[in-house]
């Protein structure tokens, strides 16, 4: 029999009893000396770091990416050089609103974040399984995500904080119609697409720049539950999820992604029909076709959840020569707060953790910070410029200019912006039982909205396509409103918030409440 490792404490000294506490006596008190079981208690009282603000409860694995096809026209980043060429990589998929604890099938976006380990450093892709999303402006992006969350009073998450934002907000019509639809409630990871969402670009070799977005298309198919499918899953299996990745990779049936961009020329932004950073709208396919680039696929389960997936951190900021940024109002913003949320979470020195480390040199001039664990460069250099052969910067990775225009103001993002062609599209390509869902799944999550925020919304869906706003009134049982709703549809954003205002609305819902009153 080989001999089992000894136990010791964090320091490496032996621990005789790993069972007693020392005591005064059999029955007496502990000791405060008893260093062993303090070590131990104060060890377990840290052993959560803080959960993400969003995207807390997830599920990752580790894989590879594989170039299918040439793209070395658009990009000069390595791990497209080739065809064939394979890369390691991390994916975390997650639920956006619940906590770390909670149910994996709940109608909810799915975060898509990848991380690349690429030769010139780690390249992380993070996205959703959608290709939109609520806002455009990351100023509201805190607003958004309170209403996703409990309520200051009651604890509870908040149907009519929901949708009085969202209805207060009609650029989030193209996220919540696809959140509201059969895609709302996947049935696993698995079964996912994966989008960039923001627009990202590509620099060529000749230094040409390309705006693009990816695409991963889910190999195993979209497979997705019901509302009430979804209820009696979550009864048995909080864990849906995890439990199908995990065993799936565990089997050998290796999940896959085909990963796709479109790719836009840099001067076609100036002209195209729509903002082309703008993070509510897709480009359509027809404009900008699918080409693929590569397979992703995973094939190694995490050997420790903490250590490979909750310390895990993935950041927009994480970009490589050859791929880079966009003018997208949100993806600058999120190149500050991903970094500063992790810095926060799990520490200044996140990236040197196992999960976050590049497989490429890492030579920089930082120093010091908490849990500094990785030898702190030792006795090398700790400033630049140095005549010491400290590390110098390598002008091949800049990036050619990029042209900006404009007065510096706070531009209304909703002038000029169309937010309902993109959701009637969508809702026009759905089949008939697709539309009937949506119609149900408004309503169920509707269910206790004040009338007048109910109408508001209305108003939203009529304008996106009249029949869109029709089935959901028929399942609110708001018929009656109809032609309330059709008349609101022309007014201003300003006119409809104020027409729909707790003040205003009883008038308007009922005419004849408002004669009743006149007559007193
Ligand atoms: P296309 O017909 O070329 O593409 C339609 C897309 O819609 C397909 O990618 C399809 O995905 C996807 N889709 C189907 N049902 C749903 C759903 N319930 N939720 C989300 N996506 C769905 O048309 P366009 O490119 O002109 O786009 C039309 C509309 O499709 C857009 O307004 C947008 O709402 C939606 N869409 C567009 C995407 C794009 O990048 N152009 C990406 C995803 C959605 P699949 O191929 O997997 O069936």
């Amino acid at each position: 029999m080989t001999e089992r490792k000894k136990l010791t404490t964090a320091h490496g000294a032996p621990i005789g009893d790993n069972q007693n506490s020392v005591t005064a006596g059999p029955r007496g008190p502990l000791l405060m000396q008893d260093y062993q079981l303090l070590e131990k208690m104060a060890t377990f009282n840290r052993e959560r770091v803080p959960e993400r603000v969003v995207h807390a409860k997830g599920s990752g694995a580790y894989g590879t990416f594989t170039v299918t096809n040439d793209v070395t026209r658009y990009t000069k980043a390595r791990i497209f050089s080739e065809v064939g060429k394979r890369t390691d990589c991390l994916l975390r998929f997650s639920t956006v609103a619940g906590e770390r604890g909670a149910a994996d099938a709940e109608r909810d976006v799915r975060g898509f974040a990848v991380k690349f380990y690429t030769e010139d450093g780690n390249w992380d892709m993070v996205g959703n399984n959608t290709p939109v999303f609520f806002v455009r402006d990351p100023y509201k992006f805190g607003d958004f995500i309170h209403t996703q969350k409990r309520d200051p009073k009651t604890n509870m998450r908040s149907s009519t904080a929901m949708w009085d934002f969202w209805s207060l907000s009609p650029e989030s019509l193209h996220q919540v119609t696809i959140l509201m639809s059969d895609r709302g409630l996947p049935q696993g990871y698995r079964f996912v697409n994966g989008y960039s969402s923001h627009t990202y670009s590509f620099i060529s070799a000749e230094n040409e720049r390309f705006w693009i977005k990816f695409h991963f298309k889910t190999m195993q198919g979209i497979k997705t539950w019901t509302n009430a499918q979804a209820t009696e899953i979550v009864g048995q299996d909080r864990e849906s999820s995890q439990r199908d990745l995990f065993e799936a990779i565990e089997q050998g049936d290796f999940p896959k992604w085909r990963v796709c961009v479109q790719v836009m020329p840099e001067e076609d932004a100036d002209t195209y029909h729509l903002n082309p950073f703008d993070l509510t709208k897709v480009w359509p396919h027809g404009d900008y076709p699918l080409i693929e680039i590569g397979i992703m696929e995973l094939n190694r389960n995490p050997e420790n959840y903490f250590a490979d997936i909750e310390q895990a951190a993935f950041e927009p900021s994480n970009i490589v020569p050859g791929i880079s940024f966009s003018p997208d109002k949100m993806l600058q913003a999120r190149i500050m707060s991903y970094a500063d949320a992790h810095r926060y979470r799990i520490g200044v020195n996140y990236a040197a953790l196992p999960a976050n480390q590049p497989q490429c040199p890492v030579h920089t001039y930082h120093r010091d910070g908490n849990l500094r664990f990785d030898g702190n460069s030792g006795g090398a250099v700790n400033y630049e410029p140095n005549s010491m052969g400290g590390p110098v910067e390598d002008s091949r990775s800049l990036e050619p200019p990029l042209k900006v225009s404009g007065d510096v103001d706070r531009y209304d993002h909703r002038v000029g912006n169309d937010d309902y062609t993109q959701p009637g599209n969508l809702f026009r390509l759905m089949s008939g039982d697709q539309k009937e869902q949506l119609f149900s799944n408004i309503a169920e999550a509707m269910d206790g909205v004040p009338e007048r925020i109910q109408t508001r919304q209305l108003v939203h869906f009529y304008k996106a396509d009249p029949d869109y706003a029709c089935g959901v009134a028929g399942k609110l049982n708001l018929t009656r409103l109809s032609e309330q709703v059709a008349a609101l549809a022309d007014l201003s954003l300003a006119e409809l918030i104020e027409k729909t205002s707790a003040e205003a609305y009883t008038e308007l819902a009922t005419p004849e409440a408002s004669l009743a009153k006149a007559a007193d």
